[in-house]
């Protein structure tokens, strides 16, 4: 079924007429110079659905991904690195590394000199030295001299190689999904000296609500009604400004979801004393150091434990690109899909969260799966491509803000076929 050009649907069609009228009374004012001229072609806004599942474009029907996607260009699914857990993605899709390239290896990390990370550690959030191992984009862009506002992204808050993207705010979850929007139109709105040329949109409602409730849970489902929502706010919002055509809207996940269950959780402590380890990651990637004990004792105790694969470091799977750096302790073990890790204690008192979903898991697997949408100037229109690895979009994007990408494990020429 073809869906109407987003231009054309009747939503659309108001605002669009009052900006119009608008216009002609601004003209007969005598105040012709508009502020809200026609960007540069290469302004693109940089969206992240955090947990969304290619999955749920066909399942619940969101209107405006799915208009999206149809007019721009759809990847069958964009392969997330691993761990497929959210610091270490978004950090991937704007630097174009691997974990073991950028350092962000996990969401809970622990580093000899600089103590421990996690998403909740302010202090260490905003350390630069936890990230500059890699050259994120707003870098890049600041080096040949263009600006950034990035909203919310993963690293954004840091002090990287000395440099802040030109915009950014502390994440605050409490900041309703309609006022990140509005950032995004008021930074559209500056002056062309001032705008920013990347600009970036994160919304973390699919991925909490996946969680919970799972990839198929009703609360999913109201979430990504609601984040398709804030994005049809968007379009409206740009087409009212004659901006639709003018940007380039790249739409992404960075990893997807499965679903687990309370029955299918393995203890740590059924095959070890958890004195005998230091652990930093637990669910569904363990990552451990051994505390007083031998390590070849400890793995043989590890790896009685049923539904997860454990290994060291040195010997993690080539193609998980997850061996060569400081942070990744000695032993990782690697629950298949739909399998949890936990202590017996918490467990205990925290079963019912273990049912719903949760990520992490190799890559390979489908379910670990995120979205790649993209649709403006510097795209084809309206064709659907192979899914692709994530580490390549860092290329993409500096190829369509047309600079010169630093070092990286991505390649332009996997997915140049889907520029125009
Ligand atoms: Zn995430």
């Amino acid at each position: 079924m073809l869906l109407p050009r987003l231009e054309r649907i009747p939503y659309a069609l108001l605002p669009r007429l009052l900006h119009f009228a608008l216009a002609a009374v601004a003209m007969l004012a005598g105040c012709v110079s508009s502020p809200r001229s026609t960007p540069p072609a290469a302004t693109t806004i940089l969206v992240s659905l955090d947990g969304f599942h290619p999955d749920y474009l066909s399942r619940f029907e969101p209107t405006t991904l799915n208009a999206l996607a149809r007019e721009g260009v759809w990847a069958a699914h964009l392969e997330s690195i691993f761990p497929t857990k959210t610091f270490p993605n978004h950090y991937t899709l704007v630097t174009g590394r691997y974990a073991d390239g950028h350092g962000i290896v996990s969401n809970t990390m622990r580093d000899s000199e600089l103590g421990y990370f996690s998403l909740g550690t302010r202090s260490a959030v905003v350390d630069g030295r936890w990230w500059d191992d890699a050259e994120p984009i707003w870098v890049t862009l600041h080096k040949a001299g263009l600006r950034s506002a990035m909203y919310f992204w993963p690293g954004s808050e840091a002090e990287i190689h000395g440099i802040r993207p030109d915009d950014y705010k502390t994440f605050d979850s409490e900041v309703p999904g309609l006022t990140r929007v509005d950032w995004v139109m008021e930074a559209l709105a500056r002056p062309p000296s001032e705008r920013p040329h990347l600009i970036s949109l994160y919304f973390e409602d699919v991925d909490g609500a996946g969680h919970r409730t799972g990839p198929h849970g009703d609360e999913t489902r109201r979430a990504i009604a609601a984040v398709d929502g804030y994005l049809g706010q968007l379009v409206e919002r740009l087409v009212a400004q004659d901006l639709l055509d003018a940007v380039n809207l790249v739409i992404t996940s960075d990893h997807g979801m499965a679903s687990t269950s309370a029955d299918s959780v393995v203890l740590l402590d059924d095959f070890i004393s958890l004195d005998a380890v230091a652990v930093t990651d637990w669910d569904p990637i363990l990552a451990l150091e051994p505390d007083g004990m031998a390590l070849d004792t400890v793995l043989a105790r590890l790896e009685r434990m049923p539904h997860v694969s454990f290994f060291k470091k040195e010997e993690i799977p080539a193609r998980l690109h997850y061996q060569d750096h400081h942070r990744i302790p000695s032993i990782i073990g690697i629950a298949e899909v739909g399998w949890r890790i936990s202590s017996r204690d918490y467990f205990q008192n925290n079963r019912a969260r273990f049912d719903g979903g949760t990520h992490g898991y190799d890559p390979a697997h489908a379910a670990m799966h995120g979205i790649f949408i993209a649709r403006g100037p510097a795209f084809k229109e309206g064709i659907i491509v192979d899914g692709f690895a994530n580490i390549h979009v860092y290329a993409l994007l500096c190829a369509v803000l047309g600079v010169a990408p630093a070092p990286n494990d991505g390649d332009l020429e996997a997915i140049r076929h889907v520029l125009r």
